[in-house]
């Protein structure tokens, strides 16, 4: 019989159904909380604010992450801001805009009561990390200051300088330290989660490995919460961290946690391009440099031909002979389209052969006319540390006047190109965060919660901090309530037992296979697959293919690796291992949900459904659902799709239109 998914949303008006929720949540008593033990796996800014949170409303919390320290989760690197509906700076801005806009954002995939939500507690997070210090920028009166990012008309994005993530990383990092010293939370620093414990079908433990000793451990809880971030890296070159990794989703997904839109990745059009093949890594630039940076192209075929020989340099392009290209196609937003059609609108000028740079993949981001308006002290004071890092990297600075012509001074633009940022699809999760484990839930960025196919820049943040500090400690509490009348499970449980010894024979596995294939030069290969045929522009055929090369990766994989070391003591090539197993898987189920989902939308492009003038075309008649991928017991079984229907209640679905 066919799996049927209950969202659990809340009955009445779109706008009341959270209000309603937590009038008639359950809640546990003061006594049963100090009785109750909650795993959160992640300190990023998602697992800290949860933990904190959870500490001081009285649950004891266990935290985990893999890195040394709370504070160098994946979450620090982020850079541009925060969204929130404050509206300080009186340009029309609402929860109700914020909302719009995210749906709209999202290509009409997203939940509505999930997006209403998330809009309407925005403001409660600016709140909250003032009050923790959170040196956001201010006005020169001393107003908390906003920018502008894509896919909105109105500045609502909060920002500490390009160190945002950081910031206020360091701020759930005080409340996290707070608990710490009052023993409310136990931290497992450079621990990973390797598997969770299913108790009577309810998720009631993990076994995490020590990476330091190399030991397995076994952990008991009342419930389990994974905020282990997205599945970026799949594609080996991204903008994630190096350690980032999906194997906590992944093996939830093993255990019975299905995996929602997978497909819907999505691909930042401001990365410094890629150069050469030994790159593990790429740089963001961040979108926030596009409220003052204008992108183009040159007009001339011959112009883009003469900056690829380097014969030409992109400040030699007069005026009249730049093309910006997406102030043409889309007046209405400029610059600032969302991130999926600025990419779009990239590839096809480089596709058409007017791409700069040697490779001609990348296109120009300039801050010539913003600096001559606004003067090089304040363009630097916005984006100074940006333009520091990009002259680190290339040797070129933005800031830097390159010659002046007819009255004119020319800068040395950037040079840019879309890369792997963000992933959309994630553990699927009810209204309450919780998965199809009873007792296990997924918070930021590894669930897939509310951005549809497609994230409005500056939203990640406001979803993870949302869901830390003010969506999972309400709802979870609605399955704790009844749980204090158990009594503490103990590890020695066969569940825990079997689970470790399942965990122990996978890493054997791994080291006994002894091949010839380093772990890197597979994840490369894996990232080459995902590109070519799951990336930016994706056909039937080309998925087909792609599905036909990762199984034989997997067998690769499987046949040919090569892990030095022993199991014993710190084996950073045996991590690689265990989180590259989990990508391949991860990149299979990409596959199979963009070859499943015949429409554009979003993020997800599939070639053969776009309008004349190339843009995204859905079909609301058929995929107007989450499509939600159900483990079928072994990773050599093609997994089941189960849909969840999307409902509507107030935002009409349509074409969407940036163009005015
Ligand atoms: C370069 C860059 C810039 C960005 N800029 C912005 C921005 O300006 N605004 C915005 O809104 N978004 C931005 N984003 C996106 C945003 O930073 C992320 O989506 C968000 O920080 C994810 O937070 P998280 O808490 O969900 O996960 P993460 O911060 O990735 O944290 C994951 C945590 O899980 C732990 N972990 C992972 N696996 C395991 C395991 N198996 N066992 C134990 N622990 C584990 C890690 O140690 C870590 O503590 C940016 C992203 C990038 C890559």
């Amino acid at each position: 019989m066919a799996k049927v998914l209950d969202s659990k949303i809340p009955a009445g008006p779109v706008p009341e159904k959270w209000k309603e929720y937590k009038a008639h949540q359950r809640l546990v008593n003061p006594k049963n909380k100090l009785k109750l033990d909650v795993i959160v796996v992640g300190t990023g800014l998602a697992g800290a604010s949860a933990a904190a949170s959870l500490a001081e409303m009285g649950f004891n919390v266990y935290n985990f992450c893999i890195q040394d320290s709370p504070r160098r989760a994946h979450s620090i690197a982020a850079q541009g801001g925060i969204n929130a509906a404050k509206n300080y700076q009186n340009d029309g801005d609402s929860v109700y805009r914020l909302f719009y806009d995210t749906v709209k954002g999202g290509d009409y995939r997203a939940r509505e009561a999930n997006v209403y939500r998330l809009a309407e507690v925005s403001n409660n997070i600016i709140d909250q990390c003032v009050a923790q210090g959170v040196p956001f920028a201010r006005e020169y009166g001393g107003m908390l200051a906003n920018r502008s990012f894509g896919g909105a008309q109105v500045s609502r994005t909060f920002y500490a300088k390009g160190q945002t993530g950081q910031q206020l990383l360091l701020g759930a990092y005080s409340s996290l330290s707070k608990e710490v010293q009052r023993g409310k939370v136990k931290l497992f620093t450079r621990y990973e989660m390797e598997d969770v414990v299913i108790v009577d079908g309810r998720a009631r433990g993990i076994i995490a490995k020590n990476l330091v000793t190399g030991k397995l451990e076994r952990f008991s809880a009342n419930a389990v919460v994974i905020a282990t971030g997205g599945y970026g890296n799949t594609y080996f070159l991204s903008t994630n961290a190096m350690g980032c990794n999906c194997t906590a989703a992944v093996q939830c997904f093993r255990k019975g946690a299905m995996m929602a839109n997978p497909s819907y990745v999505q691909i930042h059009p401001t990365c410094i391009p890629v150069h050469g093949d030994k790159q593990s890594k790429l740089t963001l630039m961040s979108e926030s440099l596009r409220n003052d940076g204008r992108i183009w192209v040159p007009k001339k075929l011959e112009d883009a031909k003469a900056l690829q020989a380097g014969t030409k340099q992109g400040y030699e392009i007069p005026e009249e002979d730049r093309d910006y290209y997406l102030e043409r196609r889309y007046p209405a937003f400029g610059n600032l389209v969302p991130r999926d059609v600025a990419s779009r609108a990239a590839k096809e000028r480089c596709d058409k052969g007017f791409g700069v740079n040697n490779t001609g993949l990348a296109v120009f981001l300039d801050f010539s006319e913003s600096i001559q308006r606004l003067g090089i002290d304040e363009i630097r004071q916005r984006y100074g540390n940006l333009f520091d890092m990009y002259e680190e990297i290339t040797d070129v600075n933005p800031g830097e006047k390159a010659c002046t012509k007819n009255g004119v001074d020319y800068y040395y633009p950037m040079m840019i190109f879309p890369a792997i940022h963000y992933t959309m699809g994630g553990v699927w999760v009810d209204y309450e965060l919780q998965t199809t484990i009873p007792g296990l839930f997924a918070i930021g960025e590894c669930n897939f919660s509310d951005h549809g196919a497609n994230r409005l820049g500056a939203s990640a943040l406001m979803q993870g901090l949302a869901d830390g500090y003010f969506v999972l400690p309400y709802t979870i509490q609605n399955y704790l309530a009844d749980q204090a009348i158990w009594p503490r499970l103990s590890t020695d449980l066969p569940e825990f037992a079997a689970t470790e010894k399942a965990v122990e024979a996978e890493i054997d596995r791994l080291m006994n296979i002894k091949g010839k294939r380093s772990v890197d030069s597979i994840h490369k290969e894996l990232g080459h697959i995902m590109w070519e045929h799951v990336g930016m522009g994706r056909t039937k055929e080309g998925l087909e293919e792609g599905l036909k090369l990762l199984k034989a990766l997997r067998k690769e994989f499987d046949t040919n690796l090569f892990i030095p070391g022993s199991k014993e003591g710190l084996n950073v090539e045996l991590d690689k291992a265990i989180h590259l197993r989990d990508f391949i898987l991860m990149g299979e189920l990409v596959a199979y949900d963009a070859l499943h989902r015949e429409e554009s939308c979003g993020g997800h492009f599939r070639e053969e459904h776009q309008t004349e003038e190339g843009e995204a075309k859905r079909d609301d008649e058929n995929f107007f659902y989450v499509g939600c991928w159900d483990y079928q017991g072994s990773d050599d079984k093609a997994p089941e799709l189960v849909k969840e229907p999307l409902n509507y209640e107030i935002i009409k679905v349509q074409q969407r239109n940036y163009k005015n």
